[in-house]
């Protein structure tokens, strides 16, 4: 029999899951997902809105190859601390690094660290019950007026979960516990501070569209702030043509162009925010939703914020996809298209050398102590998310760290 080829993948997001989709169609290739949660499918389950679920569920075709058994999935290990980089490539013949971006951008502008100034990750996380944020991120009181920094689609996901109405979320998989607080909040407005002109918006048009349409809350645009129309022009900007001179609901959702803040105010907490025009706009909350960097990953440089990415390999045997290598932009399916092409570069650049695989990392994990969630551990924690779910909401996530609870898989039964 051949020597099979051994490839560890670490990140179970979309571009890991993506990569591990493209390796598992080549016949002799023994794949390992490791990733830091217990939990895959990164960004779809913790990033994606609450309320998107037919986006989230690409997660079912991501989690093909793991199903069938094409792939081990190892929940729980830590590159750089259960195993680190060097260890990895020494056991495997490659390594793909699909890490993403978690740590967000700053705007580095006075006040950025009152309570109520929060990063769109944390955030999101916060929203999405991501183990790292299970502690709230922003003061416990009532909030009426909301600033977004940024025009992205990130931007426009907080501001449509936080103006959507109760009965608008009952089909998410927001906390309930949070979705009750967000029920609490007295909210009046919440506006987009976008410091380039109604034609630059990184806004998609259905993602824009979306806000058009929501039960209590309406998008108001001052004619004054747009330029004439004048034939072709982006569909963003139609639309946002159509909001000039709405009448107002009980929720306005304002745009603020050109609008560059120049510093959070405050006595204790966010009280708010001043443009560098001079503007002082009232706020209770302002969330940052301006891009994401790399943490620092096992002694690899980072290059603008993100891992330093060669054509194809990072270097010979090492590979990175997805945000880790790119940069925070694109959708899902752009992740599949470049997962795709780097693990056929892999397929086609790296011969297998006999290397320990799979049977090494599982001897190295256990000499540390750690107690990895298997797939089969996984589907027990999302039969266990499920079950505590009402409906019509899909799932009801476990809000946990770590060690989890009472998740059987090969490593056992765990406390
Ligand atoms: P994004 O699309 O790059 O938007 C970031 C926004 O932040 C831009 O408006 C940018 O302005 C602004 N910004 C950056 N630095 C700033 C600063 N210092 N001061 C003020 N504004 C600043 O990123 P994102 O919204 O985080 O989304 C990341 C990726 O995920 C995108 O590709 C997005 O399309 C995708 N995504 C898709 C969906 C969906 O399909 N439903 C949902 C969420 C995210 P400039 O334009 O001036 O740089």
């Amino acid at each position: 029999m051949n020597t099979p080829l051994k490839v560890a993948v670490v990140g179970a997001g979309p571009a890991g899951l993506y990569a591990v989709e493209r390796l598992a169609k080549q016949p002799g290739v023994e794949i390992d997902l490791i990733e830091r949660l217990v939990t895959p499918f990164g960004l779809v389950r913790y990033g994606v809105a609450a309320d998107h679920q037919s986006t989230k569920g690409v997660a079912r075709t991501l989690a093909r190859p793991l199903d069938k058994g094409q792939a081990a999935f190892h929940g729980g290990v830590t590159l750089g601390e259960t195993v680190s980089l060097a260890e990895l490539r020494e056991l495997y013949d490659a390594v793909v690094l699909a890490t993403g971006a978690g740590v967000d951008r700053r705007l580095d502008v006075p006040g950025e660290h009152l309570p109520g100034v929060v990063g769109s990750g944390r955030f999101v996380g916060w929203l999405n019950a991501h183990p790292d944020h299970l502690e709230r991120p922003i003061p416990s009181r009532p909030v009426r007026q909301v600033v977004v920094v940024g025009a992205g689609n990130v931007a426009i996901d907080v501001a449509r979960i936080l103006a959507k109405t109760p009965e608008e979320l009952v089909a998410s998989d927001l906390d309930p516990e949070i979705a009750a607080e967000l029920a609490s909040w007295p909210l009046e407005r919440v506006t987009f501070l976008i410091r380039r002109g109604p034609e630059e918006m990184r806004f998609t048009p259905p993602e824009l569209e979306e806000l058009g349409k929501l039960a209590r809350a309406q998008p108001l645009v001052s004619a004054n702030d747009l330029p004439a129309a004048q034939g072709e022009e982006p569909k963003t900007l139609t639309l946002l043509r159509r909001w000039t001179g709405a009448a107002a609901r009980p929720v306005s959702i304002a745009f603020r162009f050109h609008a560059v803040p120049a510093a959070f105010e405050g006595d204790g907490a966010l009280e708010a925010v001043r443009l560098a025009d001079g503007t002082r706009l009232p706020a209770d909350l302002a969330v940052t939703c301006i891009g994401y960097g790399c943490a620092p990953l096992a002694g690899l440089p980072l290059v603008e914020g993100r891992l330093a990415r060669a054509e194809g390999a990072l270097q010979p045997g090492l590979y990175v996809v997805g945000w880790a290598g790119r940069g925070p932009s694109g959708t899902i399916p752009t992740n599949r298209t470049e997962s795709h092409r780097v693990a056929e570069a892999l397929l086609a650049e790296v011969e297998p050398a006999g290397k320990p695989g799979r049977a090494g990392l599982l001897a190295l994990i256990k000499a540390r102590g750690a107690t990895p969630v298997d797939w089969a551990g996984w589907q027990a924690i999302e039969a266990a998310e499920k079950a505590a779910a009402v409906a019509p909401a899909p799932r009801r996530k476990l809000r946990v760290g770590f060690p989890l609870p009472l998740v059987a898989g090969e490593g056992g039964e765990r406390q």
